[in-house]
């Protein structure tokens, strides 16, 4: 088996593996598709993930084999470009860079100039007749190297920068000259040998191996992990290393380099969009230490801008780069994020990859590629990630609301995002963990801070562009971000932020809206989102490839009416003791659940019934006739009983009854497991007038609603937590009574089905018998999941995290259905229900009729319907149709 590929120049790109990514990670195997379909990629070799992988396992050795095929590569470099590693008259520099199977921060980015020692420098001056850029290039790559190879600060490096400047009274670094950078070298190593107690590495074969090495390692780090934790990104895959010859954008002004997508990232409008540096490497435009220019004229008009954009300083080489910006996503048929480098006139490509984008963008984009022609309806669904839909589903800013704006800087991620200052990742976690909502302040982000990123509900940055890390991570997360807000600077010490003239301390609350760059002070309005346009387009064509109904979880009527907006065919799950929770009806269920008998039992019902009436009737009438799946009681008693002295007090007042009586009948309830207590159907065995009242106040509703408007609801009567057939016989039976007797005294009469919810595994074994009494099934999988992994789900949050992080679980099984497990009870069940019954309706309406993965495997077992929460409706729509759409091919 190969251990590396070499690319560009006479190399042969014809053995597949070299184009698969799990083989050559992104960046290699396209670098090999660009190289082949004949664009300018300067020649290099790409080692393969494998060889990583085998790397860790053996404890970090090098295969023999691996060492030998670099050799080999290498020679293909030099020949290609007429170079040697560390020949002293004409050496080769080449850069190393990781590249796993996607694109993930937190490994070892790049070493740029590998090869430049104390000899091979004098070479590089004479071969480009530059020797101050040549000096210039050696200090980066003591800088860099010792960076992320050696493991030094960098800020070591850049404080003597500094300094050198300070003692000239230099302002830039483009006024140091060629002297100036030598003495500069000579203070690095100086610093290198200092820290490390060694010099820095003379010998280009050792700079090589040990840059190898340093990206095989990174795959381990700390950083890596955390991003490969909340990314599901599985630890066995391994990066590749890229080792390609250094073509130069610092080598003058006819000189350049740069980064772009082939559309507009944040909004998806077709219009070639990126930042470039004249006379800088690639990494300058990445770290935000000088501030990059536009690309192309349109931007840097739109932007009032005065540095020229490439369009007007490098119309050639910028003809060049649009020409391949079309080829490539014609090729890719994709939106494409470009790095580039452009020197002494003649452009180089030195990466593609699909890039990274917005939900809006990605929905514009995926639309906009249809009407093209460049994509199918089919592959525009596949292509939008359903969980990204979330961000357009949440509110942006009431254009109208008073905003006191305190500075605007780049807008790099949209949304919008109100939340406390904090200054550091850790405090973010932590504060965000308490339940706050955070906005995380800083001068740049970096690896280090994605944990915090991810806490926070938004990111202000001070510096960075477009492009800059806080910029990409943040789109890439869906979190709303401001970078490059030159006016704010951070007082680490008072632990404060000046923006402009005003000071705010750690604690106080800004808003940001990441689709102006806006920073405001306090708390601002929002606005529900646009549902119509692109959205709107993606969603039909969704609905049209997708064979699995959608319903929602909703028990109030504005629930039912937000899920209807973003287009539930029905509710799945209508939780009645929700519908209890505010403060006025709470206490009539309490009275009612600490009711010593009947009687007082009836009394406190007789309250709740007109009230449950009249939310079914407005239910009823907001669904218009779509399906309703109306749960009867289920309250696991712990969450209805009062609980301190003031709730109990309210209670004596609203019934009679003594704090003293009341509470020694909730001691007498007390449960040791409520969640397997006396909740579900067995309250309904128990006290059957409860579940008389519910069925009573659903036909009644129905009935009148029928009565006053043409579209009669079709209530879907459905039953908690049973486990053997008798229970629902019982139940099922008591309904059937109380509908005949609302039919004969109202005159009227709905068309009903009763039904059960799958939530224990004794109920999904014996499915075929309780099917005899059911007219549908709803698989409850979250107490499915938690009956069946005997993991209560009140106390899960202990222990579960560890348990994903050390892969004992691969997801959190409450989120995303575990498959393996509880998915085989909800086969079982649907395949043995369907035998008794064979139009028995299915659906589920678990949290995990929200999740893609579970949705997926919801359609493998042929359910009738998916139910979720309001919001993740549009999300439960798309990954329907993925799911068909892959189910198909
Ligand atoms: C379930 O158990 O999956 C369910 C939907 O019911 P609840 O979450 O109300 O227990
Ligand atoms: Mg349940």
């Amino acid at each position: 088996m190969k251990t590396v590929y070499t690319f560009g120049g006479a190399a042969d790109h014809s053995d597949p593996r070299q184009k698969d990514k799990t083989v050559t990670g992104g960046k290699g195997a396209n670098l090999a598709e660009m190289a082949s379909i004949g664009l300018p990629v300067p020649p290099g070799f790409t080692i393969t993930t494998e060889e990583c992988v085998g790397y860790l396992e053996r404890g970090e050795e090098f295969s023999d084999k691996l060492r030998g095929d670099v050799a080999e590569a290498l020679g293909h470099i030099e020949a290609t470009v007429g170079k040697v590693l560390g020949d002293k008259d004409n050496p080769l520099l080449v850069s190393v860079r990781s590249g796993a199977r996607v694109s993930m921060p937190g490994m070892m980015d790049t070493v740029l100039n590998l090869g430049l020692n104390d000899e091979t420098v004098a070479g590089l001056a004479a071969t480009s007749g530059d020797e101050r850029f040549a000096w210039d290039s050696y200090r980066r790559f003591i800088q860099m190297y010792s960076d992320v190879v050696l493991g030094l600060d960098h800020g070591l490096f850049e404080e003597a920068l500094e300094i050198a400047k300070e003692d000239k009274g230099f302002y830039s670094d483009t006024e140091l000259e060629a002297e100036d950078w030598r003495e500069l070298v000579g203070e690095y190593k100086r610093i290198v040998a200092e820290e490390l107690g060694r010099d820095f590495p003379q010998d280009v074969n050792e700079q090589l191996w040990g840059a190898i090495r340093a990206v095989f390692d990174s795959w381990d780090s700390d950083r890596a992990k955390v991003y490969r934790r909340l990314n599901d990104i599985p630890g066995d895959w391994g990066t590749a290393v890229n080792v390609q010859a250094m073509v130069f954008g610092n080598m003058g002004d006819t000189s350049a380099t740069g980064v772009a997508f082939t559309r507009d990232p944040s909004t998806g409008e077709r219009a070639y969009y990126g930042e470039y540096l004249i006379n800088a490497q690639g990494e300058d435009v990445v770290a935000g230490i000088r501030t990059p220019q536009y690309l192309t004229k349109a931007a840097r008009e739109t932007a009032g801008a005065t540095p020229l954009s490439m369009e007007e300083a490098m119309p050639d080489a910028y003809a060049e780069l649009a020409r391949v910006f079309d080829l490539l996503e014609t090729h890719y048929r994709d939106m494409q994020d470009i790095e580039f480098t452009v020197e002494r006139g003649t452009l180089w490509m030195l990466q593609t990859r699909s890039g990274k984008r917005t939900a809006k963008a990605a929905l514009k984009m995926a639309v906009d590629m249809v009407g093209e022609g460049l994509i199918s309806q089919e592959e525009a669904i596949l292509r939008v990630d359903p969980m990204a839909l979330d961000q357009l589903l949440h509110p942006m800013l009431d254009p109208d609301a008073e905003r006191d704006v305190l500075t605007t800087g780049l807008p790099a991620s949209p949304g919008a995002a109100s939340g406390k200052i904090v200054l550091d990742a850790d405090k973010a976690e932590l504060w965000a963990n308490g339940g706050e909502k955070v906005i995380l302040v800083r001068v740049e982000t970096s690896p280090e801070d994605i944990h915090g990123m991810h806490a926070a509900t938004g990111i202000l940055t001070a510096r960075g562009g477009m492009t800059s890390h806080a910029a990409v991570v943040a789109r890439g997360m869906g979190r709303p971000c401001v970078s490059g807000a030159a006016a704010v600077s951070i007082d680490r010490e008072k632990r404060a932020v000046r923006i402009g003239e005003r000071e705010l301390v750690e604690g106080d609350v800004i808003t940001l809206d990441g689709a102006t760059g806006q920073v405001m002070a306090g708390k601002v309005a929002t606005l529900e989102p646009e549902l119509a346009g692109d959205f709107g387009t993606l969603m039909d064509w969704a609905d049209a490839h997708r064979r699995m109904r959608v319903r929602t979880n909703a028990e109030t009527p504005d629930d039912c009416r937000m899920a209807r907006q973003f287009g539930a065919e029905g509710i799945g799950l209508c939780r009645t003791e929700h519908m209890f929770f505010d403060a006025a009806r709470i206490s009539a269920v309490r009275e009612m659940i600490l009711a010593s008998d009947e009687k007082g039992r009836r009394a406190a019902l007789d309250k709740l019934l007109p009230e449950q009436r009249a939310d079914f009737r407005e239910i009823f009438e907001v669904m218009a006739g779509l399906p309703c799946t109306i749960r009867l009681l289920d309250p696991p008693l712990h969450e209805f009983l009062p609980h301190g002295d003031e709730e109990f007090a309210d209670l004596a007042e609203a019934t009679g009854h003594s704090v003293d009586q009341l509470k020694r009948r909730a001691g007498e309830l007390h449960e040791f497991n409520p969640m397997l207590g006396h909740r579900g159907c067995r309250l309904g065995i128990t006290f059957p007038e409860i579940y008389e009242m519910q069925a009573r106040a659903i036909f009644e509703a129905a009935c009148e609603v029928t009565k006053s408007s043409g579209d009669a609801p079709v209530p879907e009567i459905m039953i908690p937590l049973v486990a053997t057939k008798r229970e629902l016989e019982i139940l099922r039976a008591l309904v059937d009574r109380v509908a005949g007797e609302v039919f004969g005294e109202t005159g009227y009469q709905v068309e009903y089905l009763v039904g059960t919810m799958i939530e224990l595994p004794r109920a999904a074994l014996v499915a075929g018998e309780i099917a005899e009494e059911a007219r549908f099934f709803s698989f409850g999988t979250n107490d499915l999941t938690q009956t069946t992994l005997g993991v209560s789900r009140d106390d899960a949050g202990r222990f579960l995290a560890p348990y994903v992080e050390r892969g004992i679980f691969a997801r959190d099984p409450f989120v995303s259905l575990d498959v393996e497990g509880v998915g085989q009870l909800v086969e079982l069940a649907a395949e043995r229900g369907r035998a008794t019954c064979g139009d028995i309706k299915l659906g589920i309406c678990g949290e995990h009729g929200g999740d893609p993965a579970s949705i997926a495997f919801c359609e493998g077992v042929g359910l009738d319907y998916v139910s979720a929460s309001p919001y993740r409706v549009p999300i439960a729509r798309l990954a329907s149709a993925q799911a068909s759409l892959k189910a198909k091919s």
